[in-house]
């Protein structure tokens, strides 16, 4: 068996050297960009080593999978992200492990999760999902830019949930650097509305160069941590 740590360890290195180097470029300071490491598919035994390694913030895009994982790893002191396709029937569950959820992207989201932050009795960091894809695209998720209003009120009303701010992941055949340049707007527009909303989720292993460029906060960086996925389904 190779020694998992340190590959974990030499791949986190690399990663926190492309993010500083991403951030000289764009002249900004090098803890302007927090990394979430995205440990889908992999065992809780990566989560520990991670934690060990340094790392703060870890996403997960499946309720089941995330909620077995964030009970194994309950002794640590990690900020659990929840990234992925969010149902509305699972949303409570969900805002009882997670601290952020990134993936807000339908206004009938919002009742369920301050729900569950309720029975957590700890508020909950919620991001926007919106969609970078064309108009008419058959989109994979996010709520269309003119929707974002109408959903940070909802967000804003609901007593244990705080509105951080936007969340975006740029479409598979798109660059990267357009679509990111599109997130920026969207973002420029939003913050006018809510100031305090000013965290931006954006970037994964392959652009998160772009996204640091174009004003991320947060990178979400999976394979470049972990090694590839195993391809299921
Ligand atoms: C899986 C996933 C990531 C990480 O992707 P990598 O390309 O492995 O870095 C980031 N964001 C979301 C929403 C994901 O589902």
């Amino acid at each position: 068996m190779t020694d998992r740590r340190a590959e974990l360890a030499a791949n986190l290195a690399t990663v926190h050297g492309r993010i500083a180097a991403a951030c000289a470029d764009a002249g900004r300071a090098p803890d302007d960009v927090r990394l979430v490491v995205v440990t889908k598919f992999f065992p809780s035994s990566d989560v520990r080593l991670l934690a060990e390694l340094g790392v703060t913030d870890v996403g997960e895009n499946r309720h089941q999978e995330a909620e077995v994982k964030a009970a194994e790893c309950a002794d640590l002191s990690l900020t659990w992200h929840f990234i992925g396709a969010l149902q509305s029937n699972k949303a409570a569950a969900v805002a009882t492990y997670a601290q952020v959820v990134e993936s807000v992207d339908r206004p009938k989201l919002v009742a369920p999760l301050d729900a569950g932050a309720h029975r957590r009795s700890h508020s909950v960091d919620v991001l926007l999902q919106v969609s970078l894809d064309p108009p008419g695209a058959d989109h994979r998720a996010g709520a269309e830019p003119d929707r974002l209003a109408d959903l940070a009120a909802a967000v804003d009303a609901a007593g244990m949930l705080r509105l951080r701010g936007l969340m975006a992941v740029a479409p598979l055949d798109a660059d990267p650097a357009e679509a990111f340049g599109r997130l920026a707007t969207i973002r420029d527009d939003f913050l006018v509305g809510h100031p305090d909303a000013a965290w931006l989720s954006a970037g994964m292993s392959a652009d998160l160069e772009h996204a640091v460029k174009m004003g991320a906060t947060h990178v979400r960086i999976g394979s470049a941590v972990l090694g590839s996925r195993p391809r299921v389904k």
